[in-house]
């Protein structure tokens, strides 16, 4: 079935946009920009210190010139690995500019050079010193391992990067349980400490006294103090300020559950509609996981301290979801966040379009509640198999009324042969995209729900004139 619920209202009442998200857009496009050639600077000078140290003079002799590339592959591979661990870090400034889920996009996108490049680096080296002391690659490793300090923790290292990127691979992870998959990548922190020693022991370029070292120990420290900063203060000093217990587990349909917490200082939160934390519920059995959901309603206030609630809306899609409709009132949770582009600091455009499905439709509802647009200028469309999938629908009917957006209820049996995220009575109509949302071109448009489902609505945005910086998009998968 397909319905328009509401619509805006008449085109009399509606008032002239104001232009007010081009600048905010084009500040943080700058920003990704700039974040982007900052990185790419990086591996560009860490080779120049190289360069600056006279290391070219290595290519003079054919065993020189094995050590001088294995050098500089070791130098870019670990100015890349850096660069990970700070996309992971979960810093503000680079979530804010390119969201989390595409910092993390990038970070996986790095595993296999930065492994590459430290493997090159290995081999490299072993060739070359072999060459000049007249033992082959093996005997000269055996020799690095026994003779050189710190070299016999370089290589143990070497072999952690390896179990690391094995076991990030879609395939093999797909294999493991999440718990499994995070143990085994907790051993990135050991690869790196392991690899610093030799950095520093070994070879001229980061002799003591040299500015190459400074330089060298600056980002080292950085990487790692952003990593403890934001990935290990911030949730603690969050978890503590905000106080957070469970009020009240809700049903909402089969398999969902509206979550409830009571809080402190959640004035501090406010606007962070659409947004996602990372929570932990503190209960005995389900401490140790931790689960991304977003919110699915703003804080609401009661008191000038900024006691008051917040929400999530949770479906049963594995082990740890379901156990969440049996919590407590009174469980103690810890947060980290909130994370995430999917809020009103992504708008670019004064119109917006919101497409939902399923679970996915629980984030739409808290960016509908607080994004500004002028009535008349948003619309909703929420895709689920029947009435009972769109999740908060009575909220979000009563939102849209309320500020004057038009909600499509898409529901009904999926297409079965071309895939397409409208319900298969509305691909034989004929219906897309701009039959909803006539001026979707000229909208910021925002998709969360299961990954297949989104790309495919990504795709009908594409082709509906909507270009990149105006899509948003919540993955709900790791
Ligand atoms: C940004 C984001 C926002 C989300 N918002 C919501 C939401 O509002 N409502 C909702 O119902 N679902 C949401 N999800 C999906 C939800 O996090 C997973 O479905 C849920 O964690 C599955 O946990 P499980 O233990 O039942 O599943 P299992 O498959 O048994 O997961 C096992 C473990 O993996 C962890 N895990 C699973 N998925 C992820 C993940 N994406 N990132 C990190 N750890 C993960 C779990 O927390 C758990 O510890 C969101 C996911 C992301 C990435």
């Amino acid at each position: 079935m397909n319905s328009s619920l509401q619509t805006a209202l008449p085109a009399t009442a509606r008032r002239t946009p104001v232009e007010r998200f081009r600048g905010q857009s084009r500040r943080r496009l700058l920003r990704a920009d700039l974040l982007t050639v900052l990185a790419w600077a990086s591996v560009a000078l860490s080779i120049a210190l190289w360069l600056a140290d006279g290391g070219a003079r290595g290519f003079s002799t054919l065993a020189g010139s094995f050590t001088a590339l294995g050098i500089v592959a070791g130098l870019a591979g670990m100015d890349l690995v850096l660069l990970m661990l700070l996309l992971a870090a979960r810093i503000p400034l680079i979530d804010g500019a390119v969201g989390h889920d595409r910092a993390l996009e990038f970070h996986r996108k790095l595993g296999k050079p930065s492994l590459y490049l430290l493997l090159a680096h290995g081999i490299l080296i072993a060739i070359g010193y072999g060459m000049a002391e007249g033992l082959d690659p093996v005997s000269e490793l055996v020799s690095l391992w026994v003779l050189v300090p710190d070299m016999w923790l370089a290589i143990v290292s070497m072999g952690l990067f390896i179990a690391v990127v094995v076991t990030s691979l879609v395939a093999v992870r797909r294999r493991f349980p999440y718990e499994f998959w995070y143990a085994v990548h907790l051993l990135t922190y050991a690869a790196v400490l392991t690899a610093i020693p030799h950095q520093f022991s070994t070879g001229a370029l980061f002799a003591e006294g040299t500015w190459q070292r400074w330089y060298w120990l600056a980002i080292c420290i950085g990487a790692g103090a952003a990593l403890v900063h934001y990935r290990v203060l911030e949730p603690l000093v969050a978890t503590v300020r905000h106080q957070l217990t469970v009020s009240r587990v809700a049903t909402e349909g089969p398999g969902v559950v509206s979550i409830e917490l009571a809080g402190r200082h959640l004035d501090e939160l406010a606007g962070s509609g659409g947004r996602f934390f990372i929570w932990r519920f503190l209960a005995p059995s389900a401490w140790w996981h931790p689960h991304p959901f977003s919110l699915s309603a703003e804080p609401v206030l009661f008191d000038s301290a900024g006691r008051g609630r917040l929400r999530i809306t949770v479906r049963n899609l594995g082990r740890g979801s379901a156990q969440l409709a049996r919590l407590k009132s009174g469980t103690r949770v810890a947060i980290e966040g909130p994370y995430g582009l999917f809020s009103t600091a992504a708008r670019s455009r004064n119109r917006i379009v919101m497409i939902g499905a399923g679970i996915g439709i629980t984030p739409i509802r808290a960016l509908l509640e607080r994004t500004p647009f002028e009535p008349g200028n948003a619309t909703v469309i929420l895709r689920g198999h029947s009435e009972a999938e769109l999740y908060l629908g009575d909220e979000i009917l009563e939102l849209c009324r309320r500020r004057g957006a038009t909600l499509f209820h898409l529901t009904g049996a999926r297409t079965t042969g071309e895939q397409s995220w409208l319900p298969e009575s509305a691909v034989r109509s004929g219906h897309r995209l701009g039959s909803y949302a006539p001026d979707v071109a000229d909208a910021d448009v925002y998709i969360c729900g299961p990954s297949a489902w989104a790309r495919s609505a990504i795709s009908g945005a594409r082709a509906a004139g909507v270009r990149e910086e105006q899509l948003h998009y919540e993955k709900f998968d790791w």
